[in-house]
């Protein structure tokens, strides 16, 4: 279905979950007829049937393909595999569409779309860009899987207006299911290995994620990281003009630091100057997030956030919650929760040139990537090392293999696993949780994960820090 109107049509709306509830209320409001499906038993799905508040027929513990097939227009939630009941729904001629695909197919022409993805940094920059954009005074939208507000809620927002702005976190899982996707400004930060448990090899992982380009025009402009080859070709693939942010080196247009790395230095088309803006106006630290914040610069600057609101913004903006947070203090030990840093590269990136010896809370579920990366950053950084959850042995294996000279020890659950770190460190250390893996073996999510962190470390006596 590429026309807007879903009046009497039959939706199904695959996820009984935040944006699967949004779709479903969104398609009912136009006057759709909607079934929500979800493999999870009623039991299993907390408040959320209250929530439709009786909008849809509801088809729950498992899918019926005969319901697929049926329908006109197949809507998935973020995180659902491509199930056999939707590529029998392909075969049969149905449409089968992510929730961000129908959203944009809404979305006013004249109002700018910028879309983010990447392994890491996508909801950091998200939210940044979001700020720069908001402080320009023009009605701004931030959400799409940042786990705020789905995209489909942008369409009834203001920002869905000539003039507007609405910037959306995407994930490879929603652009896999776009076929006509298409932002102003699209940034894929880096692609780096993550979720091969899905995607099995790197090539259609990467090729999943700078989907975010295929469908833009010469009218718009593709943001690629200078340092990964496979963003930049990615970009050069679309017919969008290419922006590059580079870290190390001088771009010819996009974003660079300056020599002392104090400045982000601003090379926009056309433009004969450059525009320099002061680092000191971020919260944000590391290379990884001057990097995030390169390109959230660039794509509120082509958005046409004017450079005051961008300084405005950058110095109102707040880092979230659970990206490498100093949450409590103890003896002189400093506990950061980095709960979202849940693959190597994250970690590896977030620990290197760490100012203070850390010791490393990490495990749980494995993704089927290397841990070398992780471990050679541990070798220069680590006081010790401290396994949780099911990946445990194979990052113990890994570690061992670099020839870590450090103690690495098992622990049985989060209590123990702070308690062990903090009988490593010493006054002047960090303890840090930065799992390198996904959380769902020992906790609901990354949030419950850094939460029971905090926990356990005020139990242990340490003073709390976090907002
Ligand atoms: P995402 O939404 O892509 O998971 P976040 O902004 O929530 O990204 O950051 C998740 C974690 O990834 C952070 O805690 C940090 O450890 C790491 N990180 C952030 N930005 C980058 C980057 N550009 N490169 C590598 N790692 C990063």
């Amino acid at each position: 279905m590429s026309e807007l109107t879903l009046g009497n049509r039959h939706v199904v709306v695959v996820g009984l979950a935040q944006t699967g509830i949004a779709v479903a209320k969104f398609c009912a409001a136009r006057g759709a007829r909607v079934t929500v499906t979800d493999s999870r038993p009623a039991a299993a799905l907390g408040d959320g049937i209250a929530k439709l508040g009786g909008i849809a027929a509801l088809e729950l513990g498992g899918h019926d393909s005969a319901t697929f097939t049926g329908a006109d227009l197949v809507v998935t939630s973020p995180g659902v595999p491509d199930l056999p009941e939707m590529r029998a729904a392909r075969a049969a001629g149905v449409e089968v569409i992510a929730e961000i695909e129908l959203a944009s197919r809404f979305l006013h022409p004249d109002a700018t779309l910028i879309a983010l993805t990447g392994t890491n940094g996508k909801s950091t920059t998200t939210a940044l860009t979001g700020a720069l954009c908001d402080a320009s005074g023009r009605p701004t939208f931030t959400g799409g899987n940042l786990g705020t507000w789905p995209l489909i809620d942008a369409v009834d927002h203001p920002a869905n207006a000539p003039g507007g702005l609405i910037v959306a976190e995407v994930a490879g899982f929603m652009l896999e299911m776009c076929t006509s996707f298409r932002p102003k400004v699209a940034a894929c930060l880096n692609i780096t290995e993550d979720h091969l448990d899905r995607y099995k090899t790197m090539a259609v992982y990467a090729s999943m994620k700078t989907r975010i380009y295929k469908w833009q025009t010469q009218d718009d402009f593709a943001i690629a990281n200078a340092r990964c080859p496979l963003t930049m070709a990615g970009a050069q693939a679309s017919r969008a003009r290419n922006l590059a942010f580079d870290s190390r080196a001088p771009v010819t247009t996009g974003a660079e630091l300056s020599r002392d790395r104090n400045e982000l230095v601003l090379k926009l088309p056309e433009a004969a100057v450059p525009e320099r803006y002061p680092a000191s106006d971020l919260a944000l630290i590391g290379t990884h997030n001057l990097e995030n914040s390169m390109a959230g610069y660039l794509a509120a600057r082509l958005a046409g956030v004017a450079p005051d609101a961008i300084r405005r913004g950058a110095r109102a903006f707040t880092p979230q919650k659970h990206r490498m947070e100093r949450i409590a203090e103890l003896r002189g030990v400093d506990f950061f929760d980095d709960s979202k840093g849940t693959n190597v590269a994250a970690v590896a990136a977030s620990l290197s040139g760490f100012p203070q010896p850390v010791v490393l809370i990490a495990g749980g579920v494995d993704k089927g990537g290397s841990y070398t990366p992780l471990c050679r950053v541990l070798a220069e950084t680590a006081r010790g090392l401290v396994l949780i959850g099911a990946a445990a042995p194979l990052i113990r294996e890994a570690a061992e293999a670099a020839g870590a000279r450090y103690p690495i020890r098992d622990a049985g659950d989060m209590d123990d696993a702070v308690a062990q770190a903090l009988s490593i460190a010493q006054p002047g250390d960090a303890v840090v949780l930065s799992p390198a893996c996904s959380s769902y073996d020992m906790f609901k999510n990354f949030g419950a994960r850094g939460m029971a962190f905090r926990e356990a470390a005020q139990r242990l006596g340490a003073r709390r820090l976090d907002r």
